[in-house]
């Protein structure tokens, strides 16, 4: 046996372990791709080992980094409640910052949903979500309602449930097809409003009525399944078809919620409250990983109703202090701001960057909402050359599929904001 010690490996000793024993997201095994390794992040940069370069992050970490790294206000939240308890077990037990969050969740999002389930991934939080809503029918005598439906082009993680109604065409989970629960497709919502796709979404809604446990969409913003937006008032037909056929409407928000749109949450640029709400990414600021799953009494009281009348779900790590605190904390910074006037600033500042990019040849749309901006190609993009080109531009983007995108920090100035845009267009001209 080779020394497990690996205190003080040299750069390229731990590339080799990293791709010789560690899986990456999305990746295969052995790595192909050589990662970047990082030493240390600071507000919206991050320091990579053995050259001391430093990259600004356009991604924020999966878009949950939206205050920046090691903010002092967060740091000293983590550091407060380590010194009380990391964690203790949730069942029996309960604590100050997981009560503190349940509130703060359930002031701040739309009105009606109540009571939260806290959860340790945005994948488990869909899990809980669909459990939920299956659970809520057959509790009230009506366990044919066990199918979902939603919109072709979504993402919502990657364990069962979740990867069932991510897009079934084209994108990651495409493998499994067949052995996936077999969920009802619409077509992709259109960017504008239009009549003839609002008919076909009642239409499935009506027809799928008895088997349909719930709709469960991403609000507004398609994220990880292909960066699209979409016309708000898709989610008010949403909303009005579920009432009308007895259906649940759940909003997936771990990619949108927190500000990233412009709203607080997604759903409020409908003024619709869905049954059941998942949150996440955002929610700790990107320290750790948590997630949360809200819903209305309605949901609750369905369950609470059934020959088993509780939610047989508990995570290990569910409630978690350290994380719990550090969300409330970010909860706290971000409101206690004008968080608007920043998504605004960098709205336009995505705007202005990202308008040179509709000139280059290969570009096929570029769009902003919020601080999301995208760079939609019309080819697959060559991801090491585009990643290349971002870095050597200073700053460090994911592109995938046919996209570069960005999703900064809010905390990110504008000299480094148009440094992220320039890379974009960099990565979007040479992938
Ligand atoms: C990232 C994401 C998930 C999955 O969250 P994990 O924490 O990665 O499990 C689910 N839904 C949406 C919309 C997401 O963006």
């Amino acid at each position: 046996m080779p020394d497990p010690h690996v205190s003080g490996l040299s750069v390229p000793e731990l590339l080799e372990l990293d791709r010789r024993h560690v899986w990456h997201p999305y990746g295969p095994m052995p790595g192909r791709q050589e990662p970047l390794v990082v030493e240390s992040a600071s507000g919206v940069r991050l320091r990579l080992a053995g050259t001391g370069t430093e990259l600004i992050d356009g991604m924020s970490s999966w878009w949950s980094a939206i205050h920046g790294y090691n903010h002092p206000a967060l740091n000293e939240a983590a550091r407060d409640q380590l010194g009380r308890m990391s964690h203790v077990m949730f069942g029996g037990l309960t604590h100050e910052p997981a009560v503190r969050l349940a509130k703060r969740l359930v002031d701040m999002s739309p009105e009606g949903l109540e009571h939260v389930f806290l959860a340790d991934s945005g994948s488990v939080s869909v899990e809980v979500a669909v459990k939920m809503c299956l659970q809520h029918w057959r509790s009230l005598g009506r366990p044919g309602k066990q199918r979902l439906l939603t919109w072709r082009g979504g993402y919502h993680g990657d364990t069962w449930q979740p990867m069932s109604v991510c897009d079934p065409e084209g994108g990651m989970h495409e493998l499994w097809q067949g052995v996936l629960q077999r969920q009802v497709f619409a077509d992709p919502p259109p960017v504008a409003y239009e009549e003839s796709y609002a008919d076909q979404l009642r239409g499935l809604i009506e027809r799928h009525a008895d088997e349909l446990a719930a709709v469960i969409v991403e609000p507004v913003v398609q994220g990880a399944g292909g960066m699209r937006f979409h016309s708000p008032t898709y989610l008010r037909v949403l909303r009005e078809a579920c009432d009308a056929h007895d259906v649940l409407l759940v909003f997936d928000e771990i990619a949108t919620g927190f500000g990233r749109t412009g709203a607080l949450f997604s759903a409020e640029h409908a003024g619709v409250t869905p049954d059941v709400m998942c949150v996440g990414k955002a929610l700790t600021g990107g320290y750790m990983t948590m997630a949360a799953t809200l819903c209305t009494a309605r949901v609750a009281d369905g369950i609470s109703r059934g020959e088993v009348p509780v939610l047989a779900h508990g995570p290990t790590f569910m409630g978690n202090p350290l994380a719990a605190a550090v969300a409330c904390a970010s909860i706290d910074l971000l409101l206690g701001q004008d968080w608007q006037t920043e998504v605004k600033r960098i709205e336009t500042g995505l705007r202005e960057g990202l308008a040179p990019a509709a000139e280059l040849p290969g570009v096929r749309d570029v769009r902003v909402l919020g601080a999301i901006g995208v760079v939609q190609l019309d080819h697959e993009i060559d991801m090491a050359a585009a990643t290349r080109a971002a870095v050597r531009e200073g700053v460090w983007l994911r592109p995938f599929r046919d996209l570069v995108y960005t999703m900064p920090p809010y905390v990110t100035g504008d000299a480094d904001l148009a440094r992220i845009t320039a890379a974009v267009c960099a990565a979007a001209r040479e992938g």
